[in-house]
């Protein structure tokens, strides 16, 4: 249950802010709950608008690599707002984050900066499409990709279905040349090839999926991906948004030792401010204007405060970390799996890196049709027992849970022994 404090600012949202919310999985329906307002964050801490202190499992849905309210950032983003907020002209920080990124990801040879996921996603495919001079483009069912037109298709499950759009508003030409198939599926994946390859402009995918809940890839999935793309002459995409620096300081792709053509990045790599990149092999980039035709602008891309904020953390993203995230997410999942074990509790944990989730049902859930086979009202009332025990975890079955550098592993011992007390108490 949100605080008395929580749920009166909820009820002024809602009266200008449609659900009360700026984006809809924040509104807590999925577990049929309210959400809580937050007043501040410290480390792996948040504290609601009642100063209710909570441990953060969702992290601003992956960006907080580091924690909230890092020294670092914070130094990094004051001193920069202090010589200006932005210019409209080129800086030399956005060169130096250019160059960090091409270091940290060798497949991205040339990249452009923009405030979001989604415009990183829209612009690699409409300069895959660019490249490629073909339309059609693969998605495959439960991955997100931002919330543009013609990605805002899942479609139905089984086979390869033509694009129909999952949201109203969406016109059915927007979404007509995008194709659908089930993740994981290497013999769908040759079929589609064979039929159609000739006409594929691109395929983008997550290469570890976190918009589904966490479902990794199976051995050979994204390898294949990558092989018949460049068979059929069209573009690779690996959606990192979420993955990159998550799973890895390179991304999955570093993890997989896989190079795709094209990457999308943002989340941790925008240091937790509005920032995303999309960028890959040098001959696909020079398509962008001012050097080609692809037209693609932005007034905010790559301004200093943003950028600041990215290179304070992408400087922090050593070794040490990442041994850390996998220590305190490696005891987080064995812990909850004994806590299943224990309450007798049909469900899994799936766990790539610092990214997790705890599906009601049984493992292993491969693809979106085994996700969507969760126990979401269980996930529900678990979720408000966590909630009631001060673990913030994401309010849908459908989301990754993460862990950041600044969690300790006596915060991950206190969230195994609530979560043992919730499954306990919903059943
Ligand atoms: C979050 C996410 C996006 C969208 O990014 P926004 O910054 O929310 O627009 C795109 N792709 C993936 C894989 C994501 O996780």
């Amino acid at each position: 249950m949100a605080d008395a404090k929580s749920e009166a600012l909820f009820e002024r949202a809602a009266k200008v802010i449609p659900g009360g919310v700026n984006s809809p999985v924040r509104a807590f329906r999925a577990v049929g709950g309210k959400p809580v307002f937050v007043s501040r964050g410290e480390g792996a801490y948040l504290y609601s608008a009642n100063n209710t202190k909570y441990t953060d499992f969702v992290g601003s849905w992956g960006p907080l690599i580091l924690g909230h309210a890092h020294p670092a950032v914070v130094e990094a983003v004051t001193k920069a707002a202090a010589h200006g907020t932005t210019f409209g002209a080129p800086t030399e920080l956005e060169v130096q984050f250019a160059e960090k990124i091409t270091e940290l990801y060798p497949s991205i040879e040339m990249l452009r900066a923009v405030s979001s996921g989604t415009e990183a996603t829209m612009a690699a495919l409409r300069v895959a499409r660019g490249f490629t001079g073909r339309d059609v483009i693969v998605k495959f069912e439960g991955c997100y990709h931002g919330h543009a037109d013609f990605l805002l298709v899942k479609a139905g499950s089984g086979a390869a279905t033509l694009g129909v759009p999952d949201s109203a508003g969406v016109p059915t030409g927007a979404a007509g040349n995008t194709t659908t198939l089930p993740y994981n599926d290497i013999p769908a994946l040759r079929d589609f090839f064979s039929a159609r390859g000739h006409r594929l402009a691109a395929m983008i995918v997550e290469p570890v999926v976190g918009n589904m809940g966490c479902v990794p890839p199976e051995p050979g999935f994204l390898d294949e991906i990558v092989l018949l793309c460049k068979k059929h002459g069209a573009v690779s995409i690996f959606d990192e948004v979420m993955t990159g620096s998550r799973v890895a300081r390179g991304g999955m792709q570093e993890r997989a030792g896989i190079k795709p053509d094209m990457t999308c990045l943002g989340k941790i790599v925008g240091g937790g401010l509005p920032l995303a990149v999309y960028g890959g092999r040098r001959d696909i980039m020079e398509k962008v204007a001012p050097l080609g035709p692809v037209y693609q602008a932005g007034t905010l891309s790559g301004n200093p405060v943003a950028v600041s904020a990215a290179l304070a953390v992408l400087d922090r993203l050593d070794e040490k970390l990442y041994a850390h995230l996998e220590a305190i997410s490696a005891r987080l999942q064995h812990g909850l799996e004994e806590a299943i074990a224990k309450s007798g509790e049909g469900a899994c944990v799936q766990r790539v890196g610092s990214m997790l989730t705890l599906f009601f049902r049984k493992g292993p859930v491969k693809n979106w049709t085994d996700a969507n086979g969760s126990d979401t009202a269980r996930f529900g009332k678990w979720h408000a027992e966590m909630l009631a025990r001060g673990q913030y975890w994401p309010p849908s079955q459908f989301e990754a849970a993460f862990v950041s550098g600044a969690h300790s592993m006596e915060d991950i011992d206190r969230a195994i022994t609530a979560a043992g007390e919730a499954l306990a108490a919903c059943r």
